[in-house]
């Protein structure tokens, strides 16, 4: 299956939803920065709650998420678009526990529980939204339902999950945000409550081979929900050599002579995809002002 995530509502205009298969992106992610199990599980959970947040903005918007829980992972970093592109790293790939108590990827003791989540919107036009919560659990999901609840008052429910073969590449990741909108009733969140707390974990259902939509339509009933908007989503980087040049003569002449008499050249490696780009003596010579 394809990554790719889907936007729908309920039939009763109270509730919209948003789920998405990313099993592809968190390995693009894995592969990329060769993180071990508990910081893929981390990272792509990440990811993928990032990857449905950016699209649910309109034309240039971009967010960034930051988590920074305190734990051995350091921070979690992941910025996406309304096309349904997103990147991300974590600070230190390398880590990897044994499961916790319930058989899980134990992703709150890799990331920590004495931080804080930010997210960051780019709206466009110098309009910026940042909001930020204090971790509460360090699962990731409970951590974005907290920051809907508390930053931006919209009760909602995020789930985010990915499992790993043994051989340490992604088996299933997916995740989903449910909102509840303005003018909904108690019952209805309750209603929602109830159907969550049965809800299988996401990454099982992946796994299982159910699309987004079949998610959905098990969590609201086929005939109570209807699927607005299809989209792919993917892991792509805008880094560029020009960009990073930019950021070279950013240094001064003073730096870049530097790189030149002592190291003869400049390497630089991008965060987000590992790429190293290269420069050389007579190419930092030109980045000079
Ligand atoms: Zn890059």
């Amino acid at each position: 299956m394809k990554d790719y995530l889907v936007k729908a509502m309920t039939n009763d205009g109270l509730i919209r939803a948003y789920a998405a298969s990313t099993t592809h992106l968190v390995e693009e992610a894995r592969s990329r920065q060769d993180t071990w199990a508990t910081a893929s599980a981390a990272l792509g959970r990440t990811l993928t709650i990032a990857s449905i947040m950016g699209t649910m903005n309109k034309g240039e918007a971009e967010v960034t998420v930051k988590i920074e829980g305190g734990g051995p992972l350091g921070a979690i970093v992941a910025d996406a678009n309304t096309q349904g592109h997103v990147r991300g790293y974590v600070k230190n790939p390398h880590v990897d526990f044994d499961l916790n108590s319930k058989g899980k990827l134990d992703v709150s003791r890799a990331v920590g529980m004495s931080g804080n989540l930010q997210v960051i919107k780019d709206l466009g036009l110098r309009d910026y939204f940042t909001g930020e919560v204090p971790i509460v659990s360090g699962e990731i999901g409970e951590d974005f339902t907290y920051y809907y609840a508390t930053s931006e008052q919209i009760p909602s429910a995020v789930g985010a999950g990915v499992l790993v073969n043994p051989d340490h590449s992604i088996l299933a990741a997916g995740g989903f945000i449910v909102q509840v909108m303005p003018g909904a009733d108690d019952a209805t969140i309750n209603r929602l409550e109830e159907q969550l707390k049965f809800f299988p974990a996401i990454s099982t259902l992946i796994q299982e081979g159910k699309t987004p939509e079949e998610i959905l339509y098990r969590l609201f009933g086929e005939k109570e929900i209807s699927i607005h908007e299809t989209l792919p989503v993917e892991y792509r980087c805008k880094c560029s050599k020009e960009r990073i040049a930019n950021a070279i003569t950013g240094l001064g002449n003073e730096e870049i002579q530097a790189m030149i008499d002592e190291d003869k050249g400049a390497e630089a490696t991008c965060h987000f995809c590992n790429e190293v780009y290269h420069f050389t003596e007579e190419e930092l010579e030109a980045l000079k002002n």
